[in-house]
């Protein structure tokens, strides 16, 4: 399996090895050509703003636009913002995504945090019920959803963290940093 790792700015690398570990082939996405043959996408965390504005220089935002399109796609925090339609501000945005996000909702860099999460899909790739511990770093929410889109976790009190859309997947938070590799299994087994 070939997958790419949306490579301007951010959290890419980790995100590369838990692939790699898995058995994935990665490719380190930075221009149009680096999408050639593979079978998914995943858009790191990092400042979104600064993945929107590189995306844009160098000529990324519509071929990326193209391949989302038709993969699987994972946008781990300001991943998730990128892919969302609706960030309530003025940044480049893929807009594919039907989820309405709010940047920074909880707070500075000091408010960041970690929580157990309990996410019931990743049971499709694991038979463990344990908790996801999930690590939330200058974390957005997820505030809206629309129809077509699955509630994957919240918080205890109800805020949304994780949804999928058809082959769209979206975290607040940021599994790259675990050693827990189940949603990156959870993501492979998204691509047909
Ligand atoms: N606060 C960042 C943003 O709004 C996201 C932080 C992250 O990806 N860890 O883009």
């Amino acid at each position: 399996m070939k997958v790419g790792v949306l490579a301007l700015q951010g959290a890419f690398i980790e995100h590369q090895k838990i692939l790699e570990g898995l058995g994935a082939e990665v490719v380190q996405v930075r221009l149009p050509s680096d999408l050639d043959d593979l079978q998914g996408l995943i858009i790191p965390g990092g400042e979104s703003t600064t993945i929107g504005k590189l995306a844009v220089d160098f000529d990324m935002m519509e071929p990326l636009k193209a391949f989302c399109r038709s993969h699987a796609v994972w946008g781990t925090c300001a991943g998730s913002i990128f892919l969302s339609k609706d960030a309530a501000r003025q940044q480049p945005l893929l807009e594919l995504m039907d989820i309405k996000v709010e940047r920074n909702a909880f707070g500075r860099q000091v408010d960041s945090f970690e929580i157990d999460l309990p996410i019931p899909c990743l049971k499709k790739v694991s038979p463990s019920d344990a908790p996801f511990h999930a690590i939330f770093i200058r974390a957005p929410l997820i505030e809206e959803v629309g129809k077509g889109v699955e509630i994957l976790a919240s918080l205890q009190d109800g805020r949304i963290v994780a949804a999928q859309e058809n082959r769209w997947l979206a975290t607040s938070f940021h599994p790259e940093l675990t050693a827990d590799d189940r949603f990156h299994r959870y993501f492979l087994e998204m691509i047909p």
